[in-house]
């Protein structure tokens, strides 16, 4: 695979929503966002996509929110990157889940640029912020010339490289609800290397405890680069809730993850390594959250 120089492009920097939408509208089908561009040039320079025209989002300021509401849970705008997340006290605080995604992602330099709309949008298996996004039930807003929608993150991929994104909409902000009192969570990512690496298998759980901190009240597990894009482990949910932690427990939780994993084989890892390996992943999730939550850090 050749990688070559940038092919040829008109260049397009909006300040605001309503600029970019009349643009992706304006040039329809010839036309592409783009945010870091830390995805989206590197597929350009590989030729896999070679659009006329590039919309630069990140002029638009009123997508570079992190705001968090103890009723409404937090708001992060679409072109937030990944560097202010890890940066963020909030989400390191309040929303573990994901600060321990974005801090194991890439390099710094890449951190800075990259976004986590881009992230999402890429709607590759391996994207770090999806499964702890998924495991806390966040959801995105989409704008669009016709109007906004807003979807569970669960539900915004379709397949490798595939989302529900439609071509005239933008990815404005992502939504995570508060966390509920004794809850917590925690994300494992398995890579050969431990930077500047994707993701071999990861997982991320979110557990809710009953007010002893005993009982598994509820349970949100979710999986990245197993499947054909990011996905919940119901099936592995059901084993812990309404059931009283321990290592066993999470263990068997596991083991259940494994088996809803379809994961493949590919130069980085076997169909078989990456199978055993979510359910250490999975467990090790699980137990951490727990402890997260007994301990309170
Ligand atoms: C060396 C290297 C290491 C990396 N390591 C990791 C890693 O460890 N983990 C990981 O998950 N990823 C990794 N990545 C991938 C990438 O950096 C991230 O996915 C990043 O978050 C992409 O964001 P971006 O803003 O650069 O996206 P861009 O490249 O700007 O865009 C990506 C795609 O999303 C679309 N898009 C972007 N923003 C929006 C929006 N707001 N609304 C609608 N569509 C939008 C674009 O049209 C494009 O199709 C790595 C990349 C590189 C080059």
């Amino acid at each position: 695979m050749f990688i070559r120089r940038l092919p040829k492009f008109e260049y397009h920097a909006p300040t605001s929503v309503a600029e970019a939408l009349d643009q992706l509208c304006l040039y329809a089908e010839n036309a592409r966002v783009f945010a870091g561009g830390t995805d989206l040039f590197v597929s350009m320079k590989k030729r896999e996509v070679t659009p006329e025209h590039l919309v630069n989002l990140k002029g638009i300021k009123e997508l570079k929110h992190i705001h968090y509401d103890d009723g409404k849970g937090l708001r992060i705008g679409g072109l937030v990157t990944i560097g202010d997340m890890e940066r963020s006290e909030i989400i390191k605080g309040k929303f573990r889940t994901l600060w321990d995604a974005v801090k194991v992602m890439a390099s710094p330099q890449i951190r800075n640029l990259g976004t986590i709309g881009g992230n999402l949008c890429s709607a590759l298996p391996s994207a770090d912020t999806a499964p702890p996004l998924i495991a806390m039930g966040a959801s995105v807003k989409l704008t669009g010339s016709e109007g906004e929608r807003t979807v569970l993150v669960e539900e915004f991929f379709k397949g490798p490289g595939e989302s529900i994104l439609e071509h005239d909409e933008i990815l404005t902000e992502i939504l995570i609800p508060s966390p509920p009192e004794n809850s917590g969570g925690s994300y494992f990512k398995l890579m050969r290397r431990n930077a500047m690496d994707l993701a071999i298998v990861s997982a991320a759980a979110f557990l809710m405890m009953d007010d002893n901190k005993r009982l598994c009240h509820n349970a949100r597990i979710a999986l990245g680069t197993v499947s054909t894009m990011p996905i919940r482990a119901s099936k592995a949910e059901k084993v812990v809730i309404k059931k009283e932690m321990d290592e066993d427990l999470a263990a068997e939780a596991g083991k259940v993850a494994a088996q809803e994993a379809r994961p493949r084989s590919s130069i980085r890892a076997s169909e078989s390594y990456r199978r055993e390996m979510v359910g250490v992943f999975a467990k090790r999730a699980i137990m951490d959250a727990y402890k997260r939550i007994i301990y309170d850090f």
